[in-house]
């Protein structure tokens, strides 16, 4: 009986893992048993066994310390790792575009805990811009697929019009701590007329030292912006004396207090 089910499952299930590229089995009882549950299996991008390596964390709230420019807060909660590394590269490289949904759900949970120290409503979400020779190559941002998700099941403004990246910069996290400074140093442009006055939350695919996210910050801020945090789908493990660190039972501080 257990092998009928799992041939029917295979024939009537054509994806695969957007990780490991196993073919997705989908739960025959529990679909006859509930066709809402057939629509969750549907959606799903990873097998169980993906799925479980994902080491999600309970809370994502850090600061970024980049030096001359003002602390950022990022939220964050999956490590850069294991199947996730998988999942970004294919999204990124292979246009694999159907893992944008179920990511963008790691990104709401971010967004929620940035939401204990920023009024997540007032905010307008910028994603973090590829410059335009890139954009084109790829045919798409990532990072503006997965804010549009989070802003639609939010309803969040998304704008894209506040900042540009002006020149093209090398992938940050293949280069060392003060090469990541250099190479983004003066990338971004901001436009004053949509900066001003905006509280933004900049999203992206990665944070790794934070020196994008500071160089985007610093550029809105100088344009008007009245205050700018982030989230990320994932964090790069940073090694021991980095510049970013964990943010710990601050719930209560208020963004002003940690300037
Ligand atoms: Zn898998």
């Amino acid at each position: 009986m257990q092998a009928f089910l799992d041939v029917m499952s295979l024939a009537l299930c054509q994806e695969k893992c957007r990780a490991c590229r196993e073919d997705l089995k989908i739960d025959l009882v529990g679909f006859l048993s509930s066709p809402k549950h057939w629509k969750q299996v549907n959606r799903s991008t990873l097998c169980n066994s993906c799925f479980f390596k994902l080491e999600l964390e309970p809370s994502s709230l850090r600061i970024v310390n980049n030096q001359g420019m003002a602390p950022l807060i990022v939220a964050s909660r999956l490590p850069y790792a294991g199947p996730l590394k998988k999942i970004i590269y294919h999204l990124k490289y292979d246009d694999d575009r159907l893992v944008v949904e179920d990511l963008s759900l790691f990104l709401s949970q971010a967004l929620q805990d940035l939401g204990k120290m920023v009024r997540v409503n007032d905010c307008i979400l910028v994603p973090v811009p590829l410059h335009w020779k890139r954009k084109i190559k790829r045919g798409f941002n990532q990072a503006e697929l997965l804010a549009n998700r989070v802003a639609y099941r939010h309803d969040i403004r998304i704008d894209t019009r506040l900042l540009a990246r002006t020149r093209p910069t090398a992938t940050q996290h293949q280069l060392g701590k003060e090469d990541r400074k250099l190479n983004v140093e003066g990338a971004f442009q901001a436009q004053r007329k949509y900066a001003e006055g905006a509280h933004v939350i900049l999203v992206d695919d990665l944070l790794t030292s934070g020196a994008t996210l500071s160089s985007c910050a610093s550029t809105l801020t100088d344009n008007g912006a009245l205050s700018v945090s982030a989230i990320t789908l994932a964090y790069a493990q940073v090694s021991k004396g980095g510049k970013t660190e964990k943010v710990r039972n601050l719930e209560t501080t208020s963004i002003e207090k940690l300037d």
